[in-house]
């Protein structure tokens, strides 16, 4: 009897079947692996995988012929081994096949996933596909350099959509809506306005940055006839571009080849790509490929054992754990290493802790410091991981130089976005003088500036400047276009594009980085609707024909671009630089005006004078002493001068004036 049993257990050893799973005490007891031969290594003669899941019962690997439906051609069971890693090889050249990892945990057997690293995937993300990725770059490729940036507030950041900007017929693309109508050159509207990439050359930005690129899970890569359209923050997988874009989602090669080159043909052009990474939650919980690799170990819970949601969007992620952070870093240099990518805006930033986001600057500044990092500084709702220990904007100083949205430059001009009605500076609402100054500021400390006084602050929270990112509208909430129709429904359009160009000229020469959103220099609306990140082309669309209408307002954005560049002063790059150089002038209510004085940061003009009047009416002004040389003026730029000015002048209703002299 002894003996069968013995049989029976060595029996049992040659199947592999005693594993017994390891048991943790915590999520955060996992072993940590650190070996870059994440999930595939291929070459011709053989493919090794490994994937890390420390508590699984078991892993296999099931490899595919086809992206989508059929059975494996082959199952592979993979081996226990070191640090919750498993794996497996298959010595034989697999390129073309897709693959899958199951694992099964606990007792529960989950649904087959791509893995984490997948870096190539068919049609909708769900099986990785194997292929020679040298295949996937562009003629020159390796010739590919950033764009030369000195400082990140010589930045002028543009945020666009793929589909916003190349879908409509008037865009004169060809490749509607896919990453390569951003390599088209040369296109014109039917009334013969530049469109596409020439238009950001003659507008004169950066930086685009676009809404997620990444592999997300709302659009059906098999239905894209049916006019789909998703902002895309639902990440599935995230080293991998989304196949929405491609002009072939099925052919793995296409989404991957097709973003390099959008990529090199803007830095061609002189303009660096700022990609929206969103690690702070996925598509879904359960189902998402993380945790149906390493189930729970990516997420963050209650004390109850449910699912904590500081995204708002079901889930967040746990940055703080080890094998997370390491995740995301890999992650960022991935793209940077691969596709090139020249800068990360983190979606809810304010979800990760601090750790991991300086562990990511600091991984970036071995590549190259001049790779940008901003973020939002804020969750959508609370997170069981303590305020002191994340991302959040008042934190700034202890993630520098890692920058913020500033909502409360934001907020300060078009009022408070919880009061969707309701106005702010620009708008001749009272009382955000103050906010607005901190803005020009640059959110840095400055003796003329009341923190107690400031919208969503009561910190200094840039240490530099460049910590500031400057902006009055992004794809969230209204457009500033609908914003002000909402805000003064009785405003002829006349009223409306003069306090649009006042909130701009105060983006664009605040200290700090300036941001705009995608169509606002001419314009552009959604038809009112605030939260559009599932509506139609037609809601989110850019008409091109109102480059046409609208041109006197592009013609501004795009000389207020000009002004910013040919002028360091508006540029500082330290607090100390601003706290001697800028001062804040006495005014009337609703009124804010400065001076820059001693040539700052190298300005070709020794003084200038920038004055903002929010009120809807005109306001008399008292010049310092002296000629001043007028170069904005009653909605007019004109780096060449319109005016010479002394003593009391004429500020036009909802306008700026800028002026300098000797
Ligand atoms: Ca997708």
């Amino acid at each position: 009897m002894k003996k069968i049993l013995l049989l029976v257990l060595a029996f049992i050893m040659l199947c592999g079947c005693t594993y017994k799973a390891k048991t943790y005490a915590s999520l955060d007891d996992y072993p940590v692996y650190e070996g870059n031969d994440m999930e595939l290594t291929y070459s011709p003669a053989k493919s090794d995988f490994c994937v890390w899941s420390p508590a699984a019962q078991s892993v296999v690997l099931k490899i595919y012929d086809a992206a989508q439906d059929g059975e494996p051609s082959e199952t592979l069971p993979m081996k226990a081994a070191e640090k919750g890693t498993w794996r497996v090889s298959v010595k034989k050249e697999l390129l073309g096949k897709f693959y899958t990892f199951q694992v099964t945990q606990d007792g529960t057997v989950y649904d087959e996933t791509p893995g984490i690293w997948a870096k190539a995937v068919g049609v909708n993300g769900n099986r990785a596909a194997i292929i020679d990725f040298v295949k996937t770059n562009p003629d020159g490729w390796e010739n590919d350099v950033r764009p030369k940036m000195d400082n990140f507030t010589d930045a002028i950041i543009y945020e666009l959509h793929y589909r916003d900007f190349s879908i409509a017929e008037n865009s004169g693309n060809k490749n509607h809506g896919k990453f390569l109508a951003l390599t088209e050159e040369n296109t014109v509207s039917p009334k013969g306005e530049k469109t596409g990439l020439s238009h950001l050359k003659e507008l004169g930005i950066t930086h685009v940055q676009i809404l997620p690129s990444y592999d997300y899970g709302s659009i059906d890569e098999t239905k894209l006839d049916e006019n789909v359209y998703n902002w895309g923050y639902d990440p599935k997988n995230y080293n991998v571009p989304e196949g929405g874009y491609a002009t072939d989602p099925y052919n793995p090669y296409s989404r991957i080849s097709e973003l390099k080159k959008m990529v090199q043909t803007l830095h061609q052009n002189g303009i660096r790509v700022i990609m929206d990474v969103v690690y702070n939650h996925t598509f879904v919980g359960e189902t998402s490929p993380l945790n149906l690799l390493v189930p729970k170990y990516f997420y963050r819970f209650k004390e109850d054992g449910s699912w904590s949601d500081a995204s708002g969007c079901g889930n967040e992620t746990a940055s703080e754990r080890v094998m997370v952070r390491r995740f995301m870093v890999e992650s960022v240099k991935y793209w940077v290493k691969e596709y090139h990518i020249d800068g990360f805006r983190f979606d809810l930033m304010g979800i990760h802790d601090i750790e991991t986001m300086r562990a990511i600057r600091a991984a970036l500044d071995e590549i190259d410091p001049s790779i940008s990092i901003h973020g939002e500084g804020w969750t959508a709702a609370g997170s069981p991981l303590a305020d002191s220990l994340r991302a959040l904007k008042n934190n700034a100083p202890k993630f520098y130089p890692t920058a913020v949205f500033s909502d409360d430059i934001r907020d300060a001009m078009r009022g408070n976005w919880t009061e969707g009605d309701k106005g702010g500076f620009v708008t001749g609402t009272k009382g955000y003088e103050e906010s607005i100054k901190f803005g020009i500021a640059g959110a840095t400390a400055h003796s003329q500036v009341d923190l107690l006084k400031i919208c969503h602050t009561n910190t200094a929270y840039s240490i530099n400047p460049f910590q500031a990112i400057n902006y009055v509208s992004c794809h969230d909430d209204p457009c500033l276009t609908d914003k002000l129709r909402t805000v003064l429904p009785k405003a002829s359009e006349k009223e409306l594009l003069a306090i649009d160009k006042l909130a701009q000229t105060i983006v664009l020469t605040s200290q700090g980085v300036p941001f705009i959103f995608a169509g606002e220099e001419i314009f552009r609306n959604k038809k009112g609707v605030h939260n559009s990140y599932n509506s139609p082309d037609s809601i989110n669309l850019i008409d091109w024909n109102y480059k046409t209408t609208y041109r006197d307002l592009f013609d501004y954005y795009k000389n207020l671009i000009a002004l910013r560049k040919a002028h360091p002063a508006f540029r500082m790059t330290t607090a100390k630089d601003i706290q001697d150089n800028l001062q804040f002038l006495e005014t009337d209510k609703n009124v804010v005006a400065y001076i820059i004085n001693n040539n700052a940061n190298g300005d070709a003009w020794k003084n200038i004078l920038v004055v903002f009047n929010g009120n809807r009416t005109p306001v008399s002004y008292t010049l310092p002493s002296g000629k001043w040389n007028a170069v904005c003026l009653d909605g007019k730029i004109d780096l060449k001068g319109i005016a010479t000015k002394s003593g009391k002048i004429n500020i036009s209703a909802s306008s700026a004036g800028i002026f300098w002299a000797e």
